[in-house]
Formats: structure tokens, sequence, C-alpha cells
């Protein structure tokens, strides 16, 4: 099993591209979702649910835990569960302090990630992030991937053959 995760959506420019594609393969993901982009763009939002994804707060403006106070932190997270509902919590930049794990965890499992596909950079080649995905991911991987407008290019280039790649060394795509 592996889980394919993507971080920082939804926007108009990838999200529909994405949902298209994954229904091709019949694939079903988890989407981190960034408060102010479902506040902005609610149809994207319902329409990750309405494919039959999952989706999990990615805080409300995309904070950055070690230069944010906890208390600041939760609210950001607790502000973003207004318009996201679900019980995953990712940490953007993975920045979270030991204090603000302890004030989340009562009320969210929070996601990390083991393989990353890098798909931001806009110096990596596909062929690298493609490298990456190979050599790194194992049974129960949680791959991340990104629905952003720095990652677009990355993203379509190398989702469809890290998708072929994976079904064909036998993985199953499943859903956090
Ligand atoms: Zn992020």
């Amino acid at each position: 099993m592996v889980y394919l995760t993507f971080d920082d959506g939804p926007i108009p420019e990838l999200t529909p591209i994405l949902l298209d594609l994954l229904d091709e393969y019949g694939i079903k993901a988890t989407f981190f979702c960034v408060g102010e982009n479902v506040m902005r763009y609610p149809q994207l939002y319902e329409e990750i649910i309405a494919r039959g994804h999952r989706t999990g707060n990615h805080s409300f403006n995309h904070i950055k835990g070690f230069a944010t106070r906890s208390t600041e932190y939760f609210d950001n997270v607790a502000k973003a569960s207004q318009y996201i509902s679900s019980d995953l919590f990712r940490p953007p930049h993975g920045q979270i302090t030991r204090k603000q794990i302890e004030m989340l965890a009562p009320h969210y499992r929070i996601v990390m990630w083991d393989v990353i596909s890098y798909d931001y950079q806009q110096s990596i080649s596909p062929e690298n992030i493609l490298r990456i995905i190979r050599r790194k991911t194992r049974n129960g991987s949680i791959i991340v991937f990104h629905d952003s407008l720095k990652a677009r290019n990355n993203l379509l280039a190398t989702l469809p053959r890290s998708i072929e790649y994976l079904h064909a060394a036998g993985f199953r795509f499943a859903l956090l």
C-alpha cells in the first residue's frame, strides 16, 4: 500500500486537472488543503470530496510552526477547520513544535510523509522526481506532491509516470 497526498491546494489552475488525472487511473488520494484556498474556492473543495478523495487540514494560510506561538498556531488550524472537515492535520513545511503537537493531538491525527517529490522546486528535473519516487517508496509510504502553482509543471510531468511505476511495482493506493 502507498498513500498519495497533495498539499497546499485547492487552486483552479491545477486541482481540476489533477482530479481528472486521478479519475483516469481510478486512484483516491488525500488532499491537505490550505483553509484560505478552500474559503476562496469552496466548489473545488466540494469536488475533491465528491470524487471520493479525503481531505486534511494544512492550516489556514500555510503558517510556519517554528515561527508561531502555540496558541496562535492552534487558532490558525481551528480557523482552517471551519472550511475543512477532517481529523487529519499536516504541518506546513513539516514544522511543528512539541507544544503544538500536544495541543493538536487530542483533535487531529498529525500526518507527516516519508517520500517527498520536491515537485515545487523549479530546478529539479522530472527524471529526478521519478528517481526519488522509485528509490524511496516502500510498503506503507506516504508520498507528497503539491497541488500548487509552483509544482504544476513538475506534477503534471511526473504524476502519471509515478502512478504507472507504482502500479507496475505492485503497490495499491489507499486513503489515509
Ligand atoms: Zn504545504
